[in-house]
């Protein structure tokens, strides 16, 4: 029988999602069987998704319904980064801009959440909002810039991939606000900031930063999350790729597909 070093080869694999298990709706070929197999060779799976449009809760729903069997996987976004963040900042009452998922997370976190202005709030989060308005725009401007409350962004992505065409994405709102306030988040909570990589790992009990790996399409967020997390990252090229940061941004291993990961491991896929 084969003997496995433990320590030979990564434990942790932490992936994205869109673009890189699913493209919207729909499994990438060979995912579902791809992580199955993992999970039978015992690695701990986690997903980390900047899309703040969901819960983990409603991310764990979207991976039955797909048709992934997420029981045992560690599931976590920018909207329950934003609501840790807010949660360790002591902040308790908050302006959002963003959609049920952000809500459902603050509201987990015992935050109070409105989307109308009044006095006393101590910050404002912002996420993905299909629904932004000019008015919501000034009422969180007023919180941040007029109350000085603390501004928070769940993620900086500047576009969002539907199945034919690409949509502004949660930065799209938030670089809007940014403008209006002249003034950065003073925090960005998505990757490629480390935050969610290093609660993730944290999280699922990752002593050891080098039993970790990090699979993503995009080099401007994933893949620059990962090297700032300071583990090894795999980009594959089932979903966004950023080719214009391609001598920028090096990822330690590059395979076609998360199916292609047993060949960058010392274990073997079933067959
Ligand atoms: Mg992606």
């Amino acid at each position: 029988m084969e003997s496995l070093n433990i320590q030979s080869y990564k434990r942790f694999i932490l992936l994205d999602c869109d673009g890189v298990i699913w493209r919207g709706n729909h499994p990438i070929d060979g995912a579902i069987s791809t992580l199955n197999n993992l999970e039978q060779k015992k690695f701990h799976l986690g997903f980390i998704t900047n899309n703040s449009s969901l819960s983990r809760r409603g991310f764990r729903s979207k991976f039955f319904k797909l048709g992934f069997n997420p029981v045992n996987y560690y599931i976590s976004n920018s909207a329950y980064g934003a609501a840790y963040y807010i949660k360790q900042k002591k902040v308790s009452k908050v302006f959002m801009i963003g959609e049920q998922g952000l809500r459902e997370e603050l509201e987990i976190q015992s935050i109070y959440v409105t989307e109308k202005y009044e006095k006393g709030l101590e910050g404002v989060v912002i996420g993905w909002d299909r629904g932004l308005t000019w008015q919501k725009l000034a009422d969180a401007m007023q919180v941040i810039v007029m109350d000085g409350g603390i501004f928070v962004a769940t993620n900086p992505d500047n576009s969002f991939p539907l199945e034919d065409r690409l949509v502004p994405g949660a930065g799209a709102g938030i670089a809007a606000l940014s403008n209006a306030c002249n003034k950065e988040p003073d925090m960005m909570i998505g990757k490629p900031n480390r935050f969610l990589i290093d609660l993730a790992l944290n999280e699922m009990g990752c002593m050891n930063r080098t039993e970790a790996i990090l699979v993503g399409d995009r080099l401007s967020t994933d893949i620059l999350a990962g090297i700032n997390a300071g583990i090894e990252t795999v980009q594959v090229r089932t979903g966004i790729l950023d080719t214009y940061l391609k001598n920028k941004v090096s990822p330690t291993h590059e395979i076609e597909s998360v199916s292609d990961i047993f060949s960058i491991m010392k274990v073997k896929k079933d067959k």
